[in-house]
């Protein structure tokens, strides 16, 4: 009983604590791990004691897999997102015509059955963390909490922004989309969530949002999320504009803080590359997304170590982006051995937004892991925390996040229809 703590001699109580940390094992290779709080106390073949060990000899301990670039609000796209009625036949007409739709159409109720649906089932999968870029023109204000409300009860490690864009509202609305960056990072304090600043992408915001949102990721000491030379009209745009490239322009407006993530760089230089990389910035390849898009093999990130990988608002199935990442690289001619790390580098490039070590079964890591066997992952903790046991949400019950999800999906769908 916590509440009889106090009366024990401290060595008791010591004992009682850490009886209330987790140990499970053995896995099939016959390692335990032991949490202590939200960090790993230990891995191995030896724990000092097995009692009240969570034995799972048919599973694999392993660290919980990082997206590392999605947009939550495209959650329920699987649950029969129509086509468009003209088929697009550019990348931004498949912006125009089907997610600048959407996002117009998402308010906070909606939202919230996205968001669930998405992290429940990246949760089931073994994704323990999710680097989210979030847009809904019509509901800015308070909607990075509708996101991290879902994510700290569902027990998903988050980093969360706002992409600011002028797209519909001119300056105003990308100085709400900032606005509200600001005051997530300053108003959280969940262990599981940190801030970042967000644009959307070079090509729908003026020279004085990106200065504003350089000024902005200095004062708060984070880095900016942002889409660069997704496709070559980003590229096209920032040339007209006086820019050699979406990238140069944010280097050259001060858009660029150490820590920022950088999304796609289809159409970026290895040059250009690189020189993120030594700004401190990651570069995230969402190769099913660019398929998708027909934009193009990311080929130039293999100049970079510091790439990771995303599913730019695909379900965040990992495994199954990392298959399609091999795909994709073979085809194109890429070297696999450059590219088979990106999966494994989303924990280093969460872990530098959480200033945590993050991604290994080491004592003090956080304890973000999963037990993966044949059939799938069978338990998951995030932060030393259950989220997942025996293959079941811990915090939540899948069946009425689904339910949610089918009620909120077609009247999402009809609101798209109004906005053309
Ligand atoms: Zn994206």
């Amino acid at each position: 009983m916590r509440t009889g703590l106090t009366e024990l001699p401290l060595s008791t109580k010591a004992t009682v604590m850490s009886s209330e940390n987790t140990l499970i094992g053995p896995d099939r290779d016959g390692n335990y791990l032991q949490t202590e709080g939200s960090k790993i106390r230990t891995f191995g073949p030896s724990p000092s004691s097995v009692e009240g060990a969570v034995s799972c000899p048919d599973g694999q301990l392993k660290p919980g897999r990082v997206c590392a670039h999605t947009h939550l609000y495209s959650g329920l796209a699987p649950l029969g997102l129509p086509a468009p009625e003209i088929a697009p036949e550019n990348f931004v007409q498949i912006l125009e015509r089907v997610w600048w739709r959407l996002d117009r159409a998402l308010d906070a109720r909606s939202l919230d059955a996205s968001a669930r649906y998405y992290i429940a089932n990246a949760l089931l999968d073994g994704t323990t963390s999710l680097v989210d870029h979030h847009e809904s023109p019509n509901f800015i204000e308070g909607s990075l909490d509708v996101l991290g409300t879902a994510c700290t009860e569902l027990g998903m490690r988050a980093a969360l922004c706002f992409g600011a864009t002028e797209r519909n509202g001119g300056v105003v609305e990308g100085r709400r989309g900032l606005a509200e960056c600001a005051r997530f990072v300053k108003s959280n304090h969940h262990p599981l969530l940190r801030g970042l600043v967000g644009l959307h992408a070079s090509f729908t915001v003026s020279d004085s949002s990106i200065e504003e949102a350089g000024r902005l990721c200095r004062e708060l000491g984070v880095g900016m999320h942002i889409h660069v030379a997704e496709a070559d009209s980003d590229v096209a745009d920032a040339k007209e504009r006086g820019y050699e490239s979406p990238f140069d322009r944010l280097v050259e407006l001060g858009g660029l803080p150490p820590r920022s993530v950088l999304v796609h760089g289809v159409h970026a230089t290895r040059e250009q590359v690189l020189h993120g990389e030594k700004l401190g910035a990651w570069w995230v390849h969402n190769p099913r997304s660019n398929k998708g898009n027909r934009v193009g093999y990311a080929s130039a990130l293999s100049a970079a170590n510091d790439v990771a990988l995303g599913t730019d608002g695909y379900p965040a199935k990992m495994l199954e982006e990392q298959q399609a990442l091999f795909e994709e690289a073979e085809a194109a001619g890429d070297s696999l051995s450059k590219v088979k790390s990106r999966q494994e580098n989303g924990a280093k490039m969460v872990g530098m937004l959480f200033d945590l070590p993050l991604g290994q079964l080491v004592p003090g890591a956080a304890a973000d892991v999963i037990v993966e066997g044949e059939n799938g992952v069978m338990h998951v903790l995030v932060d030393g925390e259950w989220v997942v046991r025996d293959g079941r949400l811990v915090n939540a019950d899948l069946a009425a996040i689904k339910e949610a999800a089918e009620q909120e999906a077609p009247r999402l769908w009809s609101l798209m229809a109004t906005y053309q």
